[in-house]
Protein backbone atom coordinates (compact mmCIF):
# COMPACT_ATOMS: atom_id res chain seq x y z
CA UNK A 1 0.00 0.00 0.00
CA UNK A 2 2.93 2.35 0.99
CA UNK A 3 4.73 1.64 -2.16
CA UNK A 4 1.47 2.57 -4.20
CA UNK A 5 0.60 5.83 -2.63
CA UNK A 6 4.39 6.64 -3.10
CA UNK A 7 3.99 5.94 -6.84
CA UNK A 8 1.82 9.13 -7.47
CA UNK A 9 2.72 11.56 -9.63
CA UNK A 10 0.12 14.13 -8.65
CA UNK A 11 1.61 16.65 -10.78
CA UNK A 12 -1.05 16.68 -14.03
CA UNK A 13 -3.59 17.51 -10.34
CA UNK A 14 -1.00 19.95 -8.44
CA UNK A 15 -0.22 22.11 -11.16
CA UNK A 16 -3.66 23.79 -11.03
CA UNK A 17 -4.10 26.07 -7.92
CA UNK A 18 -7.95 24.92 -7.72
CA UNK A 19 -10.14 22.02 -7.37
CA UNK A 20 -9.81 20.12 -11.39
CA UNK A 21 -13.20 20.06 -12.74
CA UNK A 22 -14.27 18.03 -15.15
CA UNK A 23 -17.89 18.03 -16.72
CA UNK A 24 -19.67 17.21 -19.88
CA UNK A 25 -22.84 14.96 -20.91
CA UNK A 26 -23.38 11.33 -19.83
CA UNK A 27 -22.99 10.04 -23.02
CA UNK A 28 -21.62 11.26 -26.49
CA UNK A 29 -25.40 11.43 -28.76
CA UNK A 30 -24.04 13.36 -32.08
CA UNK A 31 -21.07 15.77 -32.84
CA UNK A 32 -23.59 19.02 -32.98
CA UNK A 33 -24.32 18.04 -28.86
CA UNK A 34 -21.02 17.55 -28.03
CA UNK A 35 -19.40 20.78 -29.68
CA UNK A 36 -22.48 22.53 -28.27
CA UNK A 37 -22.07 21.64 -25.06
CA UNK A 38 -18.40 21.94 -24.51
CA UNK A 39 -18.31 25.50 -26.15
CA UNK A 40 -20.76 26.46 -23.31
CA UNK A 41 -18.67 25.04 -20.88
CA UNK A 42 -15.33 26.57 -21.67
CA UNK A 43 -14.48 28.76 -19.06
CA UNK A 44 -11.69 28.98 -16.76
CA UNK A 45 -13.57 27.06 -14.08
CA UNK A 46 -13.97 24.08 -16.22
CA UNK A 47 -10.40 21.95 -16.89
CA UNK A 48 -11.68 19.16 -18.24
CA UNK A 49 -14.43 17.59 -20.57
CA UNK A 50 -15.93 14.32 -20.15
CA UNK A 51 -18.44 12.41 -22.53
CA UNK A 52 -19.21 8.36 -22.21
CA UNK A 53 -18.47 6.49 -25.82
CA UNK A 54 -19.00 3.19 -24.46
CA UNK A 55 -21.31 2.62 -21.65
CA UNK A 56 -21.70 0.20 -19.67
CA UNK A 57 -25.40 -0.23 -19.14
CA UNK A 58 -26.80 -2.62 -15.68
CA UNK A 59 -29.29 -3.57 -18.00
CA UNK A 60 -29.79 -4.79 -22.06
CA UNK A 61 -31.65 -3.08 -24.41
CA UNK A 62 -30.67 0.75 -23.25
CA UNK A 63 -28.64 2.80 -25.14
CA UNK A 64 -24.70 1.40 -24.97
CA UNK A 65 -23.07 4.32 -26.38
CA UNK A 66 -21.93 5.75 -29.74
CA UNK A 67 -18.77 4.53 -29.85
CA UNK A 68 -15.64 5.20 -31.88
CA UNK A 69 -17.27 7.97 -33.89
CA UNK A 70 -17.60 10.07 -30.69
CA UNK A 71 -13.58 9.78 -30.20
CA UNK A 72 -13.46 12.27 -33.36
CA UNK A 73 -15.95 14.30 -31.50
CA UNK A 74 -13.76 14.91 -28.42
CA UNK A 75 -11.03 15.25 -30.34
CA UNK A 76 -12.58 17.95 -32.01
CA UNK A 77 -13.55 19.70 -28.65
CA UNK A 78 -9.75 19.38 -27.07
CA UNK A 79 -8.79 20.90 -30.38
CA UNK A 80 -11.31 23.36 -30.97
CA UNK A 81 -11.64 24.60 -27.01
CA UNK A 82 -8.16 23.53 -25.05
CA UNK A 83 -10.22 21.81 -22.61
CA UNK A 84 -8.13 17.92 -21.64
CA UNK A 85 -10.74 14.92 -22.85
CA UNK A 86 -11.98 12.72 -20.81
CA UNK A 87 -13.87 9.37 -21.33
CA UNK A 88 -14.68 5.67 -19.85
CA UNK A 89 -12.64 3.34 -21.20
CA UNK A 90 -14.00 -0.81 -20.13
CA UNK A 91 -11.06 -3.46 -22.07
CA UNK A 92 -7.48 -3.26 -24.18
CA UNK A 93 -9.37 -2.37 -27.09
CA UNK A 94 -11.07 1.27 -25.68
CA UNK A 95 -7.28 1.75 -24.21
CA UNK A 96 -6.14 1.61 -27.70
CA UNK A 97 -8.62 3.37 -29.95
CA UNK A 98 -8.51 6.33 -26.85
CA UNK A 99 -5.06 6.43 -26.96
CA UNK A 100 -4.81 6.95 -30.70
CA UNK A 101 -7.75 10.17 -30.66
CA UNK A 102 -5.34 11.84 -28.07
CA UNK A 103 -8.02 11.33 -25.16
CA UNK A 104 -5.82 12.69 -22.16
CA UNK A 105 -7.85 11.01 -19.43
CA UNK A 106 -9.36 7.72 -19.25
CA UNK A 107 -11.50 6.36 -16.60
CA UNK A 108 -12.63 3.66 -15.27
CA UNK A 109 -16.65 2.65 -14.45
CA UNK A 110 -17.62 1.63 -11.25
CA UNK A 111 -19.04 -2.04 -12.72
CA UNK A 112 -15.68 -2.21 -14.33
CA UNK A 113 -13.45 -1.22 -10.92
CA UNK A 114 -15.39 -3.88 -9.49
CA UNK A 115 -14.37 -6.67 -12.24
CA UNK A 116 -10.28 -7.84 -11.56
CA UNK A 117 -9.81 -9.70 -15.09
CA UNK A 118 -10.91 -6.26 -16.76
CA UNK A 119 -8.56 -4.38 -14.68
CA UNK A 120 -5.63 -6.33 -15.40
CA UNK A 121 -6.80 -6.16 -19.21
CA UNK A 122 -6.61 -2.22 -18.93
CA UNK A 123 -3.29 -1.91 -16.78
CA UNK A 124 -1.49 -4.49 -19.84
CA UNK A 125 -2.54 -2.02 -22.20
CA UNK A 126 -1.46 0.76 -20.73
CA UNK A 127 1.65 -0.54 -19.63
CA UNK A 128 3.50 1.05 -22.90
CA UNK A 129 1.55 3.89 -21.94
CA UNK A 130 1.66 4.74 -18.70
CA UNK A 131 2.10 8.52 -18.51
CA UNK A 132 -1.58 8.91 -19.29
CA UNK A 133 -4.12 10.37 -16.67
CA UNK A 134 -6.16 7.17 -15.03
CA UNK A 135 -9.43 8.32 -12.82
CA UNK A 136 -10.71 5.27 -11.25
CA UNK A 137 -14.10 5.03 -10.18
CA UNK A 138 -15.22 3.79 -6.38
CA UNK A 139 -16.47 -0.16 -7.62
CA UNK A 140 -20.45 -0.49 -7.19
CA UNK A 141 -20.56 -1.59 -3.94
CA UNK A 142 -18.66 -0.40 -1.23
CA UNK A 143 -15.76 -2.81 -1.15
CA UNK A 144 -12.91 -0.31 -1.02
CA UNK A 145 -10.39 -3.38 -1.26
CA UNK A 146 -11.45 -4.55 -4.23
CA UNK A 147 -10.94 -0.79 -5.61
CA UNK A 148 -7.31 -0.50 -4.01
CA UNK A 149 -6.69 -3.99 -5.82
CA UNK A 150 -7.39 -1.84 -9.13
CA UNK A 151 -5.10 0.57 -8.10
CA UNK A 152 -2.64 -1.54 -7.21
CA UNK A 153 -3.55 -4.02 -10.83
CA UNK A 154 -2.49 -0.52 -12.68
CA UNK A 155 0.17 1.02 -10.25
CA UNK A 156 2.22 -2.57 -11.34
CA UNK A 157 2.22 -1.69 -14.73
CA UNK A 158 4.08 1.50 -14.13
CA UNK A 159 1.11 4.03 -14.30
CA UNK A 160 1.39 7.17 -11.67
CA UNK A 161 -0.58 9.58 -12.88
CA UNK A 162 -3.63 8.38 -10.56
CA UNK A 163 -6.69 9.26 -9.36
CA UNK A 164 -9.83 8.21 -8.22
CA UNK A 165 -13.48 9.62 -8.36
CA UNK A 166 -15.67 8.88 -5.56
CA UNK A 167 -19.82 8.50 -7.20
CA UNK A 168 -21.17 6.99 -3.99
CA UNK A 169 -21.77 3.16 -3.61
CA UNK A 170 -25.11 0.88 -4.12
CA UNK A 171 -27.37 0.24 -1.07
CA UNK A 172 -30.39 -1.84 -0.90
CA UNK A 173 -32.02 0.43 1.71
CA UNK A 174 -34.69 3.31 0.20
CA UNK A 175 -32.65 6.25 0.18
CA UNK A 176 -32.62 9.94 -1.12
CA UNK A 177 -29.13 8.86 -3.06
CA UNK A 178 -29.36 6.97 -6.00
CA UNK A 179 -26.16 6.19 -4.76
CA UNK A 180 -24.79 6.10 -1.07
CA UNK A 181 -22.14 9.15 -0.44
CA UNK A 182 -20.49 6.77 2.39
CA UNK A 183 -18.07 9.75 3.27
CA UNK A 184 -16.60 7.95 6.20
CA UNK A 185 -15.61 5.19 4.03
CA UNK A 186 -13.60 7.46 1.32
CA UNK A 187 -12.31 9.50 4.06
CA UNK A 188 -10.74 5.73 5.26
CA UNK A 189 -9.20 5.32 1.76
CA UNK A 190 -7.64 8.79 2.26
CA UNK A 191 -6.00 8.15 4.91
CA UNK A 192 -4.74 4.72 3.75
CA UNK A 193 -3.57 6.78 0.27
CA UNK A 194 -3.41 10.45 0.68
CA UNK A 195 -1.46 11.09 -2.23
CA UNK A 196 -4.17 9.74 -4.58
CA UNK A 197 -6.42 12.74 -5.52
CA UNK A 198 -9.92 12.32 -5.21
CA UNK A 199 -12.61 13.85 -7.26
CA UNK A 200 -16.21 14.02 -6.24
CA UNK A 201 -19.15 13.17 -8.43
CA UNK A 202 -21.91 14.37 -7.43
CA UNK A 203 -24.27 13.30 -10.34
CA UNK A 204 -23.98 9.49 -9.92
CA UNK A 205 -24.26 9.98 -5.96
CA UNK A 206 -27.81 11.90 -6.43
CA UNK A 207 -29.23 10.62 -9.29
CA UNK A 208 -31.33 14.21 -9.71
CA UNK A 209 -30.30 17.59 -10.28
CA UNK A 210 -31.63 18.02 -6.81
CA UNK A 211 -28.73 17.70 -4.14
CA UNK A 212 -25.57 17.99 -6.42
CA UNK A 213 -24.61 21.33 -4.97
CA UNK A 214 -24.66 20.13 -1.73
CA UNK A 215 -22.81 16.87 -2.27
CA UNK A 216 -20.09 19.51 -4.51
CA UNK A 217 -20.33 21.79 -1.52
CA UNK A 218 -19.26 18.25 1.40
CA UNK A 219 -16.33 17.34 -0.82
CA UNK A 220 -14.93 21.19 -0.90
CA UNK A 221 -15.05 20.95 2.61
CA UNK A 222 -13.39 17.65 2.92
CA UNK A 223 -10.73 18.98 0.26
CA UNK A 224 -11.42 17.01 -2.05
CA UNK A 225 -9.16 17.31 -5.33
CA UNK A 226 -11.75 17.92 -7.49
CA UNK A 227 -15.49 17.30 -9.40
CA UNK A 228 -16.82 15.25 -12.20
CA UNK A 229 -20.47 16.47 -13.04
CA UNK A 230 -22.65 15.59 -15.25
CA UNK A 231 -23.85 18.87 -18.19
CA UNK A 232 -25.59 18.63 -21.52
CA UNK A 233 -26.82 21.43 -23.72
CA UNK A 234 -30.48 20.00 -23.58
CA UNK A 235 -30.89 17.92 -20.19
CA UNK A 236 -34.57 16.87 -20.67
CA UNK A 237 -33.31 15.23 -23.92
CA UNK A 238 -30.30 13.31 -23.01
CA UNK A 239 -30.12 9.65 -24.24
CA UNK A 240 -29.06 8.45 -20.41
CA UNK A 241 -28.85 9.40 -17.36
CA UNK A 242 -31.16 12.61 -18.08
CA UNK A 243 -32.68 13.56 -14.77
CA UNK A 244 -29.44 14.28 -13.66
CA UNK A 245 -27.66 16.84 -16.16
CA UNK A 246 -27.04 20.05 -16.03
CA UNK A 247 -27.12 22.48 -18.17
CA UNK A 248 -23.28 24.33 -18.60
CA UNK A 249 -24.72 27.51 -17.24
CA UNK A 250 -26.32 26.23 -14.20
CA UNK A 251 -22.40 24.48 -14.04
CA UNK A 252 -20.84 27.06 -13.91
CA UNK A 253 -23.12 29.10 -12.10
CA UNK A 254 -22.40 26.28 -9.28
CA UNK A 255 -18.71 26.24 -9.76
CA UNK A 256 -19.05 30.23 -9.03
CA UNK A 257 -20.77 29.43 -5.53
CA UNK A 258 -18.10 26.83 -4.32
CA UNK A 259 -15.33 29.23 -5.63
CA UNK A 260 -16.50 31.84 -3.19
CA UNK A 261 -16.89 29.40 -0.05
CA UNK A 262 -13.25 28.00 -1.21
CA UNK A 263 -12.02 31.94 -0.76
CA UNK A 264 -14.09 32.34 2.54
CA UNK A 265 -12.07 29.37 4.24
C1 LIG B 1 -20.80 7.65 -16.02
O1 LIG B 1 -19.85 8.33 -15.59
O2 LIG B 1 -21.58 8.07 -16.89
C2 LIG B 1 -21.06 6.33 -15.43
C3 LIG B 1 -21.64 5.36 -16.10
O3 LIG B 1 -20.67 6.25 -14.17
P1 LIG B 1 -20.55 5.04 -13.11
O4 LIG B 1 -19.52 4.12 -13.69
O5 LIG B 1 -20.09 5.78 -11.91
O6 LIG B 1 -21.92 4.43 -12.96
MN1 LIG C 1 -23.90 8.93 -16.35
Amino acid sequence: MEKLNNSIDRSWIDKWNHPFIISGPCSAESEQQILETAKRLNSSYVQGFRAGIWKPRTKPNNFEGIGKKGLEWLHKVKKSTGLMVATEIANAEHVKLAISFGIDILWIGARSTASPFAIQEIADALEKENNKIILVKNPIHPDIELWIGALERLSGKGIRKLGVIHRGFYTYQNSRYRNQPNWNLVLNFRTLLPRIPILCDPSHICGKTEGILDIAKKAYHFQYEGLMIESHCDPDQAWSDAQQQITPENLLKMLKTLTHLEKSD
